[in-house]
């Protein structure tokens, strides 16, 4: 779990979209618990995303729906991320059970055969 001054050290880099998967996982996590961290990161978010449409002339639009949206895909990304994770995870075992009975089926084999006797 992350303090809350790790994840306000988050807030920037998670706008600019510069957080790597385990990262924006646990700032996802604090930012969904802790009520102070998500305002912080409205202000934040509300001020950079505000900036930049002065800068490109875009016109007004939903900021805080451009925040759900932007936390939504970034859920997204994470919940792929873990699920990844576990289908690795999963490979990995199928592959290292696989290899295993083969390796029992063969000494099986060679048994029957009389290699140990
Ligand atoms: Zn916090």
């Amino acid at each position: 779990m992350l303090t809350c001054k790790e994840a306000e050290k988050m807030v920037m880099p998670y706008i600019d979209e510069e957080l790597g998967e385990k990262e924006l996982d646990a700032f996802l996590e604090h930012i969904k618990d802790c009520s102070l961290c998500r305002e912080e990161l409205e202000i934040y978010y509300t001020v950079a995303v505000g900036l930049r449409q002065l800068d490109s002339g875009a016109g007004v639009y939903d900021i805080t729906g451009a925040l759900e949206e932007s936390l939504d895909l970034a859920w997204l990304k994470v919940r792929a991320a873990r699920l990844r994770k576990v289908i690795c995870y999963g490979v990995e075992t199928v592959f290292t059970t696989g290899v295993l009975t083969a390796l029992i089926l063969q000494l099986r084999i060679w048994w029957q055969a009389g290699f140990f006797r």
